[in-house]
């Protein structure tokens, strides 16, 4: 087993005008440097990829201050319906939820079906049916709900729109679902992705976040990528995979990878959003459209950086 190991967590991208006010943006790389320093202690004991994404991305959704979990952005009907995928890089084994709500922490379900059932995606009453068969509580609707999303939604509403967290008239766009992508000691790889997806959404709409490819990917001989922003951009471009590929076939580097990702993403649907990932060889790398993205990263077990 090696030394070294790589993690790097996101906490979504977009103008982020809010972050203007200091004390906001101090919560929210405090946020990400204790995750990131969790991150480190469970690699650094020997977690697998696997473990260190799912206890990562589980922390963002307890904060409220993310997209994901409690503090999920709400629907057209005033509901949390959220979405999460997780997949391991040794052999493309991979679960996930969408439309679901009562669930605490919906990456740790998507494992659930990862690594209990026989099939990659559950929605809706099914995922809950097959959670209660796993032993998972149900969550109060109470839980989910903050002050700030109920505004926000109102926001939406009154302009007609349908918005990613982190947007709002004016220049303050950001898109706060979570990610999470890890390089292990043992050069496994690993991605999570969980979101209450985009404000105003309609009932019963899937982002990219449990989609295996778009939003969410992880394969060891390539990469594992965690992707933020508008989801349905994600999918047309198979976004995540896109990346993976770059690196498949043309043999670039994580970074080289983000940029033809990013690059791709532009061009062909003018897609807004970021993007984390860490190649084969634990170099991490980030790329996004959007002005700003929250995001972090411990490469070869070396310092925290966190970044806007
Ligand atoms: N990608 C997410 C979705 O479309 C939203 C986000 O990243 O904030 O559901």
């Amino acid at each position: 087993m090696q030394d070294q190991f790589s993690i790097m967590v996101h906490g979504g991208a977009g103008a982020l005008g809010n972050i203007k006010d200091e004390r906001v943006a101090v919560r929210y790389l405090e946020s990400i440097r204790v995750v990131l320093e969790h991150g480190r202690e469970v690699l650094g004991q020997g977690a697998t990829a696997v473990e260190a994404v799912e206890a990562c991305a589980s922390l963002l959704e307890d904060d409220p201050l993310f997209n994901a979990g409690c503090g999920s952005v709400l629907n057209e009907n005033g509901k949390v319906e959220m979405d999460a995928g997780i997949m391991d890089g040794r052999d493309l084994a991979a679960g996930a939820v969408a439309a679901i709500g009562n669930i605490a922490n919906p990456v740790q379900l998507a494992r659930l079906i990862m690594d209990g059932s026989e099939h990659v995606l559950l929605i809706g009453e099914g995922a809950l049916h097959f959670a209660a068969h796993c032993g998972v509580k149900l969550t109060p609707d109470h839980y989910f709900f903050t002050p700030d999303r109920i505004e926000q939604l109102e926001n939406a509403r009154l302009h007609g729109r349908i918005m990613l967290d982190h947007d709002s008239e004016g220049d303050e766009q950001k898109y706060g679902t979570i990610g999470a992508v890890a390089w292990d000691r043992q050069g496994n790889l690993a991605a999570a992705t969980s979101t209450g997806g985009i404000v105003n959404k309609r009932m019963g709409r899937i982002g990219d976040s449990p989609i295996v490819g778009a939003g969410v990917y992880a394969d060891n001989a390539t990469c594992a990528v965690s992707a933020t922003g508008y989801g349905e951009e994600f999918m047309r471009t198979v976004f995540a995979k896109t990346i993976a590929d770059s690196i498949e076939f043309r043999e670039l580097d994580a970074c080289q990878a983000v940029d033809f990702g990013i690059d791709y993403l532009r061009r062909k649907v003018n897609g807004r959003g970021g993007v984390i990932c860490i190649d084969r060889l634990g170099r991490c790398a980030s790329g996004l459209t959007t002005p700003k993205m929250i995001h972090g990263w411990i490469e070869h077990g070396g310092e925290t950086y966190c970044r806007f």
